[in-house]
């Protein structure tokens, strides 16, 4: 066991923290289960303790044991009961980029063979299927048959100026199917030359990175990458926020734009290509993690709500760099699903509190959790992407 996950800066962050408690206050996973053992607080704590104990020379010498199998385990629970909401990293006076730790601290504790072990199952549906699910990949586009139209061709397209990347939850989940039904309808009735990549696309790399696997990585970035480059296209668009976040930061190929889809349709409102009728809705917007403090993606939507005419539109208490996590993010729910829905129920309990007959999001995961969410507890409230919306607007 080595410290070599950590990068200098993240060492050196360590020793920063003020033990201020604003991580704890504001953690979503820390206020759903009333336990502070799960804020950023004790985590750095415990880290620091483990990296020191790893490289002190008189702890070599005198052969000193580090911590017990069962300090271990018990610390990788907590570690794993995160949504990587990056709540702690907005609010920490010091400056720490708490989401970046969080993340090599799995990546160690896979290393260091102290992780849940529904992992496994993450990396061999990944090794064998190309999909966090284990879903036949060749099945990526079947949503295509849902549509009200659907095309010949299934949008598998040689050469286009768009490649719609949709991410493994839309393609799968029938709940979630419905967003890419959405979006693909809005391209076309924008007349935007685009195509999917269908079996050609394989997982972007989040689940990856949220589970300590990065070293798989690699394989499937070359590999959608090449897969982009063939189809000749000048652009991505993404549905998932997860998706667009892999490939701003960790694909980052050249002479290709990346945009997410709330990006992409508000330039197509603008240009008229989508005209709108009038819809009488009050609708909330909850801002995806990884699309607002993530990637600062807080405008867009928003314009693309107050485009559609006659919508009334409230903000959320808790909105922009202080909205909070429905619980779906971090691969929470595969390692502990009830704290996700308790942390699904205070997410929703704000949203029924502005009056909103729907709530509006930019993410396929936010959708699941919080339709999931409202469907086993028979609330009435509507929960939409923002490409559903913009479908539902559509002058046909
Ligand atoms: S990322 Fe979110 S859930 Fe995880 S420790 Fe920070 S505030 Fe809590
Ligand atoms: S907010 Fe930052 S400085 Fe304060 S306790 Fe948390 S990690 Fe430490």
């Amino acid at each position: 066991m080595a410290n070599r996950d950590y990068s200098v800066r993240q060492l050196m962050e360590l020793e920063a923290c003020t033990n201020c408690q604003a991580c704890a206050d504001i953690c979503p996973a820390v206020c759903a289960a009333g336990d502070g053992e799960l804020s950023a607080l004790f985590r750095m704590k415990g880290l620091k303790e483990i990296v020191k104990g790893r490289s002190s020379l008189l702890r070599k010498i005198f052969k000193k044991k580090g911590p017990s199998e069962e300090t271990w385990k018990h610390f990788s629970d907590t570690a794993f009961r995160c949504t990587l909401c990056g709540s702690c990293q907005e609010v920490c006076p010091v400056g720490i980029h708490l989401k970046e730790l969080w993340l090599s601290l799995r990546q160690d504790l896979v290393h260091s063979s102290v992780y849940p072990k529904k992992i496994n199952m993450i990396k061999e549906n990944l090794e064998e299927s190309y999909n966090v699910f284990g879903e036949d990949n060749e099945e990526r586009a079947e949503w295509v048959e849902d549509m009200r139209e659907e095309p010949e061709d299934g949008y598998i397209r040689d050469k286009a100026e768009v490649v719609y990347f949709t991410g493994c939850t839309a393609a799968y989940f029938p709940i979630a199917q419905k967003i890419p039904i959405a979006l693909a309808e809005v391209m076309d009735a924008g007349g935007v030359d685009f195509t999917l990549l269908g079996e050609e696309e394989w997982c972007c790399g989040f689940p990856m990175l949220g589970a300590g696997l990065m070293d798989l990585f690699q394989e499937f970035r070359n590999h959608n990458i090449r897969a982009v480059k063939e189809k000749r296209a000048k652009k991505i668009v993404f549905a998932c926020p997860s998706c667009y976040q892999m490939w701003r930061e960790y694909y980052r190929p050249e002479g290709i734009e990346i945009h997410h889809a709330s990006q992409f349709l508000i330039d197509l409102v603008k240009q008229g290509r989508v005209p709108l009728k009038e819809l009488d809705i009050t609708v909330t917007y909850h801002d995806p993690c990884d699309l607002g403090r993530g990637a600062h993606v807080y405008d867009e939507p928003r314009e693309v709500i107050r485009a559609i005419p006659g919508i009334t539109f409230v903000e959320l208490p808790h909105n922009r760099e202080e909205c909070r996590c429905c619980g779906g993010g971090g691969n929470l729910e595969m390692v502990d699903a009830k704290l996700s829905a308790e942390i699904a129920k205070a997410k929703i309990d704000e949203i029924l509190s502005t009056g909103a007959q729907a709530v509006i999001t930019s993410c396929q995961q936010c959708v699941r959790t919080m339709i999931t969410y409202v469907r086993r507890n028979k609330i009435s409230l509507e929960v939409l992407d923002i490409t559903q919306l913009i479908q539902r607007a559509l002058k046909r």
